[in-house]
């Protein structure tokens, strides 16, 4: 006889771990409370689904422990999971950078590929369908519905999500269900999330997008840095270098102030950016300075940059002399300025926190405080980099418990 799993949540995580869990023979009810499977799926990545990274590795990956998220990613990394998609009929293309999206730029068609797969595994999908309470009694599992009705099953995998995005489901239920049982939680905290500044000179560069490298510092000790794309907003920083700092800045800002430090010019060295300005302003020093920087800086970023940095927009940029020259350069690579936290749980992208991972086997991802009880997704205390990592750890995991929980 083959268990019967109920899959708690239709999201990244439940969808991977229903297809795992029907595959292994068992019979699969997955149970979501909103109305329609994968929500968040179909808004990630601007809605063309950033689903995976060719780097995945565990460097990549925050929160518990990484020996953990090690053991989860050997048995699906980056190629694993491109056969895995190919394998569901889904074609994909990996952009430069070695982001992975689904090849007709469309998240929806993630989700279909998953819903067809299901469909024809025979797997009962209920929508509306909110699970409220947990229970374990002569060996089985019920689960008690928002509506009352009862279900019960032999194996549970609790594929609730995290808390960032209230308004695509989620919340702070799953780990509300999980700590029902047993389990700790480390608390949750914005991960993935846009950064409000201190100064309000920011509502000038609101849109403007740059190439940059990111630091966020505390009482002087680097917290986090990452390179990419930057876009200012009238409130303070997005994109994904804003992004890929946020989580250890908000947890910092928790205790006490963050500065960052942005370098305009993270392809040059201090020495080379220098040299580049001294060659510009040997042809181009009868510009003001404002017209020096025009068409190394976009829009309207060397007027606030130049006023931020008691520079005149108007001056000719030969009149720097050299030592005018380096602190241009020096400025150019470390403008600082203080954030004030981040922006609401609805507009993060991730959760920090969740399930504590010592609770949790790694090898079959089962509860070490309940039997047949197994957990996947961003529920656990694991949270990856923006570029893919979120979503693939939810596939990595939910495909590896769901396959445990059709073991018998
Ligand atoms: C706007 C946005 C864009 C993103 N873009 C990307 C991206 O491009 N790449 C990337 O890697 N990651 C991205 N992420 C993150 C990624 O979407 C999540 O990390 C991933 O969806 C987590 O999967 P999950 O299954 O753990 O949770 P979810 O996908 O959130 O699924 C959890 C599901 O459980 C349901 N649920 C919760 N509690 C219950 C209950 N008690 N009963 C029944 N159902 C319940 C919820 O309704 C939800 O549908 C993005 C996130 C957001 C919000």
């Amino acid at each position: 006889m083959h268990p019967t799993v109920i899959i708690i949540g239709g999201g990244a995580s439940g969808l991977a771990a229903a297809l795992a869990a029907a595959r292994g023979g068992a019979k699969i009810v997955v149970l979501e409370k909103g109305r329609s499977l994968g929500r968040k799926v179909l808004a990630s990545g601007g809605g063309r689904c950033n689903l995976s990274n060719r780097d995945i590795r565990p460097e990549r990956y925050h929160g518990g422990n990484r020996v953990f998220v090690q053991s989860i990613l050997s048995g699906f990394g980056a190629g694993q999971a491109r056969e895995f998609f190919e394998g569901l009929g889904l074609m994909l293309i990996e952009e430069p950078d070695g982001r992975v999206f689904p090849r007709c730029g469309r998240a929806k068609a993630v989700v279909d590929v998953f819903h067809a797969a299901l469909n024809e595994l025979g797997v009962d999908i209920r929508l509306n369908t909110g699970v409220k309470k947990l229970e374990r009694a002569k060996g089985q599992w019920k689960a008690t519905l928002d509506r009352g009705e009862g279900l019960a099953a032999d194996s549970v995998v609790l594929c609730c999500g995290g808390a960032a995005h209230p308004q695509l489901g989620g919340g702070e239920g799953g780990y509300g269900l999980a700590a029902s049982l047993g389990h700790s939680i480390v608390p949750a905290t914005p991960a993935l999330v846009p950064l409000r500044m201190k100064e309000s000179w920011v509502k000038r560069l609101a849109g403007i997008r740059a190439e940059v490298s990111l630091r966020a510092e505390s009482e002087g000790r680097l917290l986090s840095k990452a390179r990419g794309e930057l876009l200012f907003t009238a409130y303070g920083i997005s994109g994904p270098a804003a992004l890929d700092i946020s989580r250890e800045a908000v947890l910092a800002l928790a205790h006490g102030s963050v500065a960052c430090s942005l370098d305009l010019f993270p392809e040059f060295s201090e020495e080379r950016l220098l040299e580049f300005l001294k060659k510009r302003a040997a042809g181009l020093g009868r510009r003001t300075l404002k017209g020096f920087l025009t068409g190394m800086l976009p829009d309207t970023l060397p007027d606030v940059f130049l006023e931020r940095h008691g520079f005149s927009a108007h001056e000719r940029a030969e009149a720097l002399k050299e030592a005018g020259l380096l602190r241009l350069c020096r400025a150019l690579k470390d403008w600082r300025f203080e954030l004030a936290g981040p922006r609401p749980w609805q507009e993060a992208m991730a959760s920090a926190g969740g399930v504590s991972l010592s609770e949790v086997d790694p090898r079959t991802l089962e509860s070490k405080k309940a039997p047949r009880l197994f957990l996947a997704g961003e529920l656990l205390d694991v949270d990856g980099d923006s570029g893919g990592f979120s979503l693939h750890f939810a596939w990595a995991s939910g495909l590896l418990a769901g396959a445990a929980a059709s073991r018998k």
